[in-house]
C-alpha cells in the first residue's frame, strides 16, 4: 500500500525533475508544502479524478501559484492525468504553466497573483454552507502572501459567516521571496492573530503526516473556520536546499539534480 510519506517523496521527485528539465524555479516552496498535499490527495480529500468537477468533491484552493510543481505532481499522482503529461511543463501551448493554471484537471483556480485563493475559498465555502452541501473547502496559502490585505478581509469574513466547512493551511516556512518573514513583514504572533479574528487555530509540524491528517480532518467542527498553521521547512527533504532563500529561485543544475534525487530516493552518498 502506498503511504502518504511515499506519495510526498514521489511528489518531491516530480517537482525536482520538472524544475531541472525546464530550468524552472520555486522548488523550496514546493518541497515545504509537499507533505500537506500528500496527506490531502492521499486520503483526506473527497475527490473524483475521473470527473474532476464532480459536484460532491471537496474544493482545494491552492494559493501558492508559484510553487505549481507540487500541485501538478500531486494531481498527477492522484490520477487526474498521466504523469507523462508533466513532460510538457512550461512548453508553449501546455496547460502546465509556470504558475497554477485552472485548465489543468483538478485545479479550482488559477493562482500566482498572491492573496486571491483564500477570498475565493471563503466565498465558495459560504455558498456550500447555504446549499447545505456535504463537501468541504480547503485553502493553502504561503506565509509571505499573508502580507496581502485581501487575505485579512477573508480572515475577517470567514468567522463572521461561521464557515466551519473551511480549512486554511498556512505553509509557514518562515521564508518569502526577499528574505525571512520576520525581516520582510513580521507575522508573529500569527496564531494569536487568527484566534483574535475568531478562527479555530491549530499549530502543527507541517511535515508530520499524522498531525496533518488529524488537523485536516473534516469532522468535529465547532461553528468556526479552522486554520492549520503548519510549521514547515523551505526546501524540506534535500539537505542543501533546506532553509535556503536561494532555492526560492534556483533551478537545480545536473549535479544538484543528481544529488537531490539521490537524497530523496534514500541513497545519498
Ligand atoms: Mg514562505
Amino acid at each position: 500500500m502506498t503511504t502518504t510519506q511515499d506519495l510526498a517523496r514521489r511528489i518531491r521527485l516530480q517537482c525536482l525533475r520538472m524544475c531541472h528539465q525546464k530550468r524552472a524555479s520555486h522548488l523550496g516552496g514546493a518541497f515545504s508544502v509537499a507533505d500537506a498535499l500528500a496527506v490531502l490527495y492521499g486520503g483526506v480529500l473527497a475527490k473524483n479524478p475521473a470527473a474532476p468537477n464532480d459536484p460532491q468533491r471537496d474544493r482545494l484552493f491552492y494559493s501558492k501559484g508559484h510553487a505549481c510543481t507540487a500541485l501538478y505532481a500531486a494531481l498527477g499522482e492522484a490520477g487526474y492525468y498521466p504523469l507523462s503529461a508533466l513532460d510538457s511543463f512550461t512548453d508553449n501551448g501546455s496547460v502546465f504553466t509556470s504558475h497554477v493554471n485552472h485548465k489543468v484537471p483538478g485545479v479550482e483556480l488559477s493562482t500566482g497573483s498572491l492573496g486571491h485563493a483564500l477570498p475565493v475559498a471563503a466565498g465558495v465555502a459560504l455558498a456550500g454552507k447555504r446549499k447545505g452541501a456535504a463537501w468541504h473547502t480547503y485553502a493553502i496559502v504561503s506565509d509571505g502572501e499573508l502580507d496581502e490585505g485581501s487575505n485579512w478581509e477573508a480572515i475577517l469574513f470567514a468567522p463572521h459567516h461561521k464557515l466551519d466547512n473551511l480549512t486554511l493551511v498556512v505553509d509557514y516556512n518562515k521564508i518569502q521571496s526577499f528574505g525571512t518573514t520576520a525581516e520582510v513583514l513580521n507575522l508573529d504572533p500569527l496564531p494569536a492573530k487568527f484566534e483574535a479574528f475568531g478562527w479555530e487555530t491549530l499549530e502543527i509540524d507541517g511535515h508530520d503526516h499524522a498531525a496533518l491528517a488529524a488537523a485536516l480532518d473534516k469532522g468535529g467542527r465547532s461553528g468556526r473556520p479552522r486554520v492549520v498553521i503548519a510549521h514547515t521547512i523551505k526546501g524540506k527533504g534535500v539537505s542543501f536546499m533546506e532553509n535556503q532563500l536561494a532555492w526560492h529561485y534556483k533551478s537545480p543544475d545536473a549535479a544538484q539534480y543528481e544529488a537531490a534525487r539521490a537524497e530523496l530516493e534514500g541513497h545519498a552518498a
